[in-house]
C-alpha cells in the first residue's frame, strides 16, 4: 500500500496547534545534523500516532533487520551495489499506532488525519517537507511507515521495499510542480499536494512487484490474495537474464524509469507499454495481448535455445494461474462459456441472450474466444499456442 498524494480519504487541518509541530521540527534538527559520517546506515526514529517521538527499540531493531535483508537481497540478486540502494533511504520514521487511535501525515506543515484502518494495516507514506535553508524549490521528502504491533513481518517489508525504492527529495520548478517517482510510477505534483500528471502512474506494476519483491524477501505466513494478478506480472518482467525491472524500480531516476517502458515497447509488438503502465493493481482480468507482450519483452533477453528453455519452464506455471484467474473472475471466461452454452441450449430465452452481450461489452476479450475454447483446459491450450507456447 502506498499513499503519496490521494486525499480523498483525508481531512486537511490547516492551522495545526503547536504540538502537532513537533515531529518536522525534529525532523530538521536530523537533517541539519545529518552530516555526521559515523551515523548508521539507515536512521530509524520511532512515534506515536500523534507524531510525537516515541523510543520503540524492539520495533527499531526489528526494521534495522529487515531492512538489511532487504538490501542483501536486492544487491546481490539484482546487480545494485548496495550503498546505491542504502542511499535511497538514510533516514525513515516508523509511525507506530494502535487499533483505534487516529493517525496523521504531515504535508509541508499541514497535519493531515488519516482515516480509520484495521489493526493489521501499514502503509508507506513520503511526508514531504520544506526545506528552509534552499528556499521553498527543494522540499525534504521524510520516509515513513505506519503500522501497528499487529503488523506482519511480510507487511512491512512490503512497506520498506516502497521506502527503498522511492524518490529521497523533491524539487519544484519555476510552474511550482515537482516528479515523484515511487517505484515504477511517476506522478507530478503541486505544492497543494494536488496530482497535476499521472500518465506515468504505473501504480499496478509498482504493487505487483513490490509484493513479489516482499514474498521472497520475508514469505508470508499465509497466502496473500493482494495485487494477485499484477504480481504474475511482475513475475514474468523479472527475468533471471534482464535486470532492467528491477533496476529501475530501484534507481532514484524517472529517466530510467521512462527508458524501462520505452525498451518494453521496443522489443515486443503486441502491445504498448501504456497499457502495462495503467495495469490495475487489483485486475482480475489480464488480457491476451498484455500476457504475449509481456512474454515478448522477457524472452527477447534469451541469447541462446538453451536460456529460452529455461525462461518457457519458469513462465509457463506463471502463466497458467494468470488463465486460471482468468477463468474464474467475475464476468470473466468461466462465465462466458457458461452463459453461452445456457444459451445454446435455450435460444428463446433473451434474457441469457442479453447477458451474454453484457458480457461481452463489459470485456471485450471474450469476443475473440473461439467456439472450441469449452472448458478450462480448451481456453489454456488456446492462449498458450496464441502467445508461442
Ligand atoms: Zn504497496
Amino acid at each position: 500500500m502506498i499513499n503519496p498524494e490521494n486525499n480523498h480519504n483525508q481531512q486537511a487541518i490547516t492551522n495545526p496547534p503547536e504540538e502537532f509541530l513537533s515531529y518536522s521540527e525534529h525532523m530538521r534538527q536530523i537533517t541539519e545534523s545529518s552530516n555526521d559520517s559515523n551515523k548508521p546506515a539507515t536512521e530509524i526514529i520511532t512515534y506515536n500516532s500523534a507524531l510525537e517521538r516515541n523510543s520503540n527499540e524492539p520495533l527499531q531493531t526489528k526494521i534495522n533487520t529487515l531492512l538489511r535483508e532487504e538490501i542483501d537481497y536486492i544487491s546481490s540478486t539484482f546487480d545494485i551495489a548496495s550503498s546505491v540502494i542504502q542511499a535511497n533511504c538514510p533516514r525513515l520514521s516508523i509511525i507506530n499506532w494502535k487499533p483505534g487511535q487516529k493517525s496523521y501525515i504531515l504535508f509541508g506543515k499541514e497535519k493531515i488525519e488519516q482515516h480509520d484502518h484495521g489493526a493489521m494495516w501499514a502503509f508507506y507514506s513520503p511526508m514531504f517537507q520544506v526545506n528552509a535553508d534552499t528556499m521553498d524549490n527543494e522540499w525534504n521528502i521524510d520516509k515513513t511507515i505506519h503500522c501497528s504491533e499487529e503488523t506482519s513481518d511480510h507487511d512491512l517489508s512490503h512497506e520498506l521495499l516502497h521506502a527503498l525504492s522511492s524518490s529521497p527529495e523533491i524539487n519544484f520548478d519555476e510552474n511550482g510542480v515537482a516528479s515523484y517517482k515511487s517505484g515504477l510510477s511517476i506522478i507530478s505534483i503541486n505544492k497543494q499536494r494536488q496530482v497535476v500528471d499521472k500518465s506515468h502512474d504505473a501504480i499496478g506494476l509498482t504493487e505487483g512487484l513490490t509484493e513479489l519483491l516482499a514474498e521472497r524477501i520475508e514469505p508470508p505466513k499465509s497466502p496473500q490474495y493482494t495485487y494477485a494478478q499484477a504480481k504474475r506480472i511482475a513475475n514474468i518482467l523479472l527475468s533471471p537474464f534482464n535486470n532492467e525491472l528491477a533496476q529501475a524500480y530501484f534507481s532514484t531516476k524517472s529517466e530510467d524509469v521512462k527508458s524501462f517502458f520505452r525498451n518494453f515497447d521496443d522489443r515486443q509488438n503486441s502491445i504498448s507499454s501504456k497499457e502495462l503502465i495503467n495495469l490495475d493493481p487489483e485486475a482480475k482480468f489480464i488480457t491476451t495481448s498484455l500476457l504475449k507482450g509481456c512474454v515478448e519483452y522477457t524472452l527477447s533477453f534469451c541469447e541462446n535455445s538453451k536460456q529460452q528453455q529455461i525462461e518457457k519452464e519458469r513462465l509457463q506455471p506463471i502463466i497458467k494461474e494468470i488463465l486460471r484467474k482468468n477463468w474464474n473472475a467475475p464476468n470473466g471466461i468461466g462465465d462466458y462459456i457458461k452463459v453461452k452454452r445456457q444459451f445454446r441450449n435455450n435460444p428463446n430465452i433473451e434474457s441469457l441472450n442479453i447477458k451474454l452481450q453484457s458480457l461481452q461489452s463489459l470485456n471485450a476479450e471474450l469476443t475473440n474466444i473461439p467456439e472450441s475454447v469449452t472448458n478450462y483446459d480448451s481456453y489454456e491450450s488456446y492462449i498458450l499456442e496464441i502467445i508461442g507456447f
